[in-house]
Order: structure tokens, then sequence, then C-alpha cells
């Protein structure tokens, strides 16, 4: 007899058994909370964080560490139809004493004053004036409505006093620096009661090396403002009296 059985039904495995969700479970838990605790430690700062600033850039208005501009290199002003331009010589000047009188009295010393001073009463009467050396690089073709080199003479000669002025004797503009040399021995003369002491004027003065160096067309002269030892008072306490003639000079030869 055959008699049928039914097979007893295996049950079907379960690819994911409870268990092992469970277990799944469990280790992403961790792994969330460990998750979340690293992320809280990511997160808080540990060090604060520095904020650099960058140092701002230099600009154009900081102030410049540049040593003090000497006066001869002071560049010349541009000339103007309406302010003549003048350059005035301090005698000796940058280069060596000149005439010395025995106590030390300089003749640049006496020449520096009172070119200062030409140039100040210049400037006050709406001339530009520039100050220069004895060898000034800026003699070097020097165009202007003058230039005027300002010497004193000997301290080792008794009983000579007096001025003198000069122009090249070689002068392309003749004319003109003969008026210069005239306005000078006049203005001068009536400034400083001096005399003229003309027998004096040497080569010295009439192939003065400046009136190589300018430009032609600058008319040019040399005043000896008197001599250190008979005029030494007037020298050596009044440059502003011998300025007022020479700037009194310069002025006459401008039409001013
Ligand atoms: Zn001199």
């Amino acid at each position: 007899m055959y008699s049928y059985r039914p097979k007893p039904v295996q049950p079907i495995r379960q690819t994911t058994p409870h268990g092992q969700r469970t277990m799944f479970s469990l280790v992403f838990m961790v792994l969330s909370i460990m998750g979340i605790l690293m992320g809280f430690r990511l997160f808080e700062p540990e060090v604060q964080p520095v904020i650099k600033i960058a140092p701002p850039p230099p600009t154009t208005t900081a102030p410049s560490l540049a040593p003090t501009v000497s006066v001869a290199d002071n560049p010349l002003p541009t000339r103007d139809p309406f302010r003549p331009l003048v350059g005035v010589v301090a005698g000796h000047q940058g280069y060596d004493p000149g005439a010395v009188c025995p106590d030390g009295l300089t003749e640049a010393d006496v020449n520096y004053r009172t070119a200062q001073e030409v140039v100040d009463l210049l400037e006050r009467r709406g001339v530009q004036s520039v100050l220069l050396d004895e060898f000034d690089d800026r003699l070097d073709g020097f165009l202007a409505d003058a230039l005027i080199s300002i010497h004193a003479d000997s301290c080792m000669v008794p009983g000579a006093s007096g001025f003198k002025v000069a122009r090249a004797t070689d002068s392309a503009i003749p004319d003109a620096e003969d008026r210069l040399v005239a306005c000078l021995y006049q203005e001068y003369g009536d400034y400083t009661g001096l005399p003229e002491h003309l027998s004096s004027v040497t080569d010295n003065m009439t192939k003065y090396h400046a009136f190589r160096e300018i430009d032609r067309m600058t008319p040019g002269a040399i005043i000896e403002l008197g001599f250190l030892l008979d005029d030494r008072d007037l020298l050596e306490n009044k440059p502003k009296i011998l300025a007022r003639g020479v700037a009194a000079g310069i002025l006459c030869f401008l039409g001013k």
C-alpha cells in the first residue's frame, strides 16, 4: 500500500535573520553615536583662530627718509616772463675761504651772508633768485635775466678802500652787461657810500670762470664789495646794507 505522505515543508531561510539585523542596528547605532561624539569634538574649536591682518600697503604720502637736500642740489626754477630769474653766486662758497684776515674773518663768510640777503631782497621784490656756490653745477648753461657773483677784497692791503664791478671782456652781449655794471656801480655806491676802486679791477674779474660757464645770453657781472681790512666794519657787520646796494643794482638793470 502506498500512502502519500507530504514532505514536511522546509522553512524558508531568511536571508537576513532577525539576529543579524539586530546586530547591524546595534553596530550602526554605536557608529552613529561615535560619529556624533567625534563630530562634536571636531567642531569644537581647540584653538581660537588667529585673524591675520595684513599690514597696510605703503602709501605715497608716507614721510620720506631722504636726507635734507643741500642748497647746491636744489633745482633751478623755471623762467617766467612775469618773474625774472637771477643767479647770485656766494663767492668761494663750497670751495675755499677766499681772502682771510689774521683773526679768522673770511671773505667766504662775508660773501655768503651778503648773497643770502640779496636773494631775500630780490625774492621780496618778485624776482626769482637762486643762491649758487662758487663752483656750482647749475652754472653750466645757466640761462637767466642776470647773474651776479659776490666777492670781497684782500685783508692785507692797508689804506685800500672801495668796491668795483666788472663783466667779461669777451662779452656776447656787451650793451646789456655794461648796463648791469653801470647799475651796480650807481646803486651799490649810493647805498654803501664806498668809493669806486677802479685801479684794482683784475683779470680774475674780467676772465671770471662763471662767465664762461653760463649761457652767453645771460648778462653777468662780478662785484668786489670792499676791502676786508679798511672796509671791515661795513663788510663784517652790515651785510643788509651791502645787499640793498647789490639788489638795487640788479633791480635797476631789470627796470624795476
Ligand atoms: Zn674772492
